[in-house]
C-alpha cells in the first residue's frame, strides 16, 4: 500500500517520525511520504527511524494561496533538500507564521476570549511549523472547546471573522522550487470545497502549465463527483493520479492508508524525479 501525504509533529500531526514509521508498517504500508506543513524537520528523524519493508519517500506539503487569495496545498516530493531557494521558501512561511498568529489570538481576544501566544507555542513540538491546529489544541486546554474540529468548525475555519492567512508562495511558483530541486509536485485535496474557497479551472490550469506532475484523486474531503472530474483532468493532461490519508495522528480522524495509490500512478510519478531518491534499508 502506498500512502504519499501524512504529517508528524514536525508540523500539526501528532505522532513523531518515528511513531509513525511504526504505525505505517503495522497497517500494512509499503511506501510512505512524510509531507508535513512547510517544512522538511522531521526528515533525519524518519530516515533513522527505518526499517527494512518501507520505502520512504521525503516530502513537504507546501501551504500556496493563489492571486485572488484562494489557499492551495502543493506535495513536493523527492526533491534535493540542499536546493536553497526552495528552503528559503519554506522558512520565510514558516516565520510568518508567527506574526499571523499573533493577530488571529488578538482578534480572538477582542472577542472575549483569552488565550495568549504562549498558550497556543505550549501546544507545539520542538521546531515544529506553527499552525491553527495549534491554536485548536490551545483552545481545546482552556475548556472553549471540545476538540480540534469543533475549533475549526466554530472558530478557525477559513471563512471566519477570526482567520488571517499567511505569507505563502503562488502554487506556481512552488510548483517551479520543487522542480528546480529535482522533485515531483502533486496538487493536495484540489476540490476540498468545504474547507473554503476552490480554485478557478483557470487557475487549476496555470496550475498544471508550470509543471504539475500529480493529482491528489482519492481524499476524504472530495466527493465522489469530485473524484470523476479531477481523474477527468489527470487523464486529459497526462498527470499521475494519487490517493492518500493525510494522515495527523490524532489530530484528525483520517486513518493511515484510507485511500492509497495505484503501483503504476506511483511508477510515472516516481519516474519523473532527477534522481532516484526513495530511501530503503
Ligand atoms: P494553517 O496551515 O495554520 O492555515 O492550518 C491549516 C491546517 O489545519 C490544515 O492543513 C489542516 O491540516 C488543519 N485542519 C483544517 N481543518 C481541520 C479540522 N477540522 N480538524 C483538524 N485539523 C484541521
Ligand atoms: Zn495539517
Ligand atoms: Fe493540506
Ligand atoms: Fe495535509
Amino acid at each position: 500500500m502506498i500512502d504519499l501525504h501524512t504529517h508528524t509533529n514536525f508540523s500539526d500531526g501528532t505522532d513523531t517520525p518515528a511513531q509513525l514509521i511504526n504505525k505505517a508498517m503495522a497497517n500494512g504500508i509499503t511506501t510512505l511520504a512524510i509531507t508535513d506543513h512547510d517544512s522538511i524537520g522531521g526528515w533525519e528523524e524518519a530516515k533513522m527511524a527505518l526499517r527494512p519493508g518501507l520505502s520512504l519517500v521525503l516530502g513537504a506539503e507546501i501551504s500556496c494561496q493563489t492571486v485572488d487569495g484562494i489557499s492551495v496545498h502543493i506535495l513536493g516530493l523527492l526533491f534535493d533538500p540542499n536546493f536553497n531557494q526552495l528552503m528559503q521558501t519554506l522558512e520565510q512561511t514558516r516565520e510568518n507564521r508567527y506574526s499571523r498568529m499573533e493577530r488571529i489570538i488578538k482578534r480572538i481576544n477582542e472577542a472575549g476570549i483569552e488565550i495568549t501566544m504562549s498558550d497556543v507555542l505550549e501546544q507545539l513540538a520542538d521546531g515544529a511549523t506553527l499552525g491553527r491546529p495549534h491554536l485548536a489544541d490551545a483552545l481545546v486546554k482552556k475548556g472553549v472547546v471540545k476538540n480540534r474540529d469543533e475549533a475549526f468548525t466554530q472558530m478557525l475555519h477559513n471563512n471566519s471573522k477570526y482567520y488571517i492567512p499567511h505569507y505563502s508562495p503562488l502554487p506556481e511558483e512552488a510548483i517551479k522550487l520543487i522542480k528546480q530541486a529535482g522533485g515531483v509536485a502533486v496538487i493536495a485535496h484540489p476540490m476540498a470545497s468545504h474547507r473554503g474557497r476552490v480554485i478557478s479551472s483557470q487557475t487549476f490550469g496555470s496550475i498544471i502549465n508550470s509543471g504539475l506532475d500529480g493529482i491528489e484523486v482519492e481524499h476524504r474531503d472530495h466527493t465522489p463527483d469530485e473524484k470523476k472530474e479531477l481523474m477527468n483532468l489527470a487523464i486529459e493532461f497526462d498527470l499521475a493520479m494519487t490517493g492518500s490519508s493525510d494522515y495527523h495522528g490524532n489530530g484528525k480522524l483520517n486513518v493511515l492508508g484510507e485511500y492509497t495509490t495505484k503501483n503504476d500512478q506511483w511508477e510515472k510519478l516516481e519516474s519523473k524525479a532527477n534522481a532516484r531518491r526513495v530511501v530503503a534499508i
